[in-house]
């Protein structure tokens, strides 16, 4: 059975460039709906939650940087025209997990690494977005840097 809607998780860095045509290839050879989602992590949630200061003004920059980014990478690709493409705030696994319910997609895209050069001790977000997931899951392989 094809695929209707798929969709892209992207962290924004250079690594996305095979996932991102992956997911295209397989949009254009399913005839499927291609969305891209990218998730903004709030600072807090990076220090556990508990940080005695405001980080509003820091975690609008980091947003505006997330939406400037996001941009430059639709720029860039020409595969992403005619995708929805989706910038919010929250925890990777969840908000992808949410993502895909509520627009009904079919599977998700993702890389099997990104930013988190830690990623093998403290779980991938590839690992962590697999678990629970409502649909297929496809984790392209990144040659480690
Ligand atoms: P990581 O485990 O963080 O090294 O990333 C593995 C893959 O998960 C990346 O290649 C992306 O496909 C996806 N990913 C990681 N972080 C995010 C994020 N903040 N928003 C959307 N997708 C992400």
């Amino acid at each position: 059975m094809p695929y209707n809607h798929i969709l892209v998780a992207v962290d924004l860095t250079e690594e996305c460039d095979p996932v991102i045509h992956r997911a295209r290839e397989l949009s254009v050879s399913n005839g499927a709906k291609l969305s891209l989602v990218h998730i903004v992590e709030p600072m807090a949630m990076a220090f556990g939650g508990d940080v005695p200061m405001d980080l509003s003004q820091l975690q609008q920059q980091q947003f505006d940087q997330a939406k400037e980014r996001l941009e430059r990478l639709k720029a860039k690709y020409v595969e992403l025209e005619g995708a929805n493409c989706h910038l919010t705030y929250g925890q990777p696994r969840q908000e992808i997990h949410h993502f895909a319910k509520e627009n009904t997609c079919d599977l998700i895209v993702v890389g099997s690494h990104g930013r988190h050069g830690l990623a093998l001790l403290l779980g991938s977000t590839a690992n962590d977005v697999l678990h629970g997931a409502p649909c297929d899951v496809l984790a392209v392989h990144l040659v480690k840097r």
